[in-house]
């Protein structure tokens, strides 16, 4: 049996999967706060409840925030900062005696939805996330890609592709650049360009219901641009490693007019024939338990 942990900012969630993917046990703890060591604890802890439920010892995946810096070991992105410059990897395998399998929660997600999720059987999948940040994870035949910088699918802080003048520079985003992907398509972006049109500040959710409804003509024309945004943003990653299927999870993958729209305006940007694009774009099949799911299948079915 495979133990998934998603290790997040305010708890750790873990699971336990048969080899059929039928979850045998969860449990959640909030992330303590204190120090690095304390979290590793907590991780201990969660791994020895989890196995005695199950009643059997098993693999260990954990999805996390950030990444494993090929150039030196050690955790580096993660807005979880207490993470950072720690061998997460190497400290778990010591707490826990046995290898651990590490990756970014963006690619955990991606490897839950191509497993057995909504992508299942795909050879190239996409994962993306969409909530309070912008992410993506890219699994080859069920295998996450990795990278040469431990990025790979990270098309948030590429910049917006075929930006228009009103679109350009763009808003400043944390990495120091300004008109990342991220700066536009993420809950709190689409927040601040209903504020800036209306004074009023909505969330995404909010927003999604009224321009779903009908009623509310800003939100309607915020969610049509954030679409096109959206198939601007994705019509690039296709052009460049096209995929099978393009999975949306995190907190806006939730607007089911993405799903209607969005393949509808990529065809004009896409480098093939506009009546055969094939690529589809799904929401998950696992909802939030895609991340604490991929991390158990980081140890894959042989
Ligand atoms: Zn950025």
């Amino acid at each position: 049996m495979r133990i998934g942990i998603d290790l997040g900012g305010t708890k750790i969630e873990g699971i336990v999967l048969s080899d059929d993917g039928s979850e045998v046990t969860r449990r959640r703890v909030a992330t303590p706060p204190g120090t690095y060591d304390d979290i590793l604890l907590a991780i201990g802890d969660l791994v020895a409840g989890l196995e005695h439920a199950a009643g059997a010892s098993c693999t260990v995946g954990v999805g996390t925030p950030g990444a494993i810096s090929p150039a030196t070991g050690l955790i580096k992105n993660a807005n979880s900062t207490r993470l950072i410059g720690h061998q997460l990897d190497k400290d778990l395998e010591r707490l826990l005696q046995r290898p651990v399998r590490l990756a970014n929660d963006a690619n955990c997600f991606a490897v839950s939805e191509a497993t057995d999720g909504a992508a299942a059987g795909a050879g190239i999948v996409f994962g993306v996330i969409i909530g309070t940040g912008v992410g993506g994870g890219l699994v080859l035949d069920g295998r996450p890609v990795t990278g040469a910088h431990a990025i790979a699918g990270e098309w948030g802080h590429n910049p917006l592709p075929l930006a228009y003048d009103d679109e350009r520079p763009g808003p400043a985003c944390y990495c120091g650049r300004h008109g990342c992907i991220e700066t536009w398509l993420s809950g709190p972006a689409l927040s601040r360009q209903h504020e800036a049109l209306t004074g009023c500040r909505l969330d995404a959710h909010a927003i999604a219901l009224a321009a779903d409804a009908g009623t509310d003509a800003v939100c309607v024309q915020l969610i049509e641009r954030y679409c096109h945004r959206l198939a601007r943003g994705l019509a690039t990653v296709i052009n460049l490693l096209d995929p099978d299927v393009i999975v949306l999870g995190g907190g806006l993958s939730g607007i089911a007019a993405l799903y209607r729209r969005v393949p509808a305006l990529w065809t004009r940007f896409i480098f093939s024939e506009p009546a055969h694009v094939r690529t589809r774009l799904l929401p998950p099949r696992h909802g939030d338990s895609s991340g604490v799911r991929g991390a158990a299948w980081l140890w894959p079915r042989t």
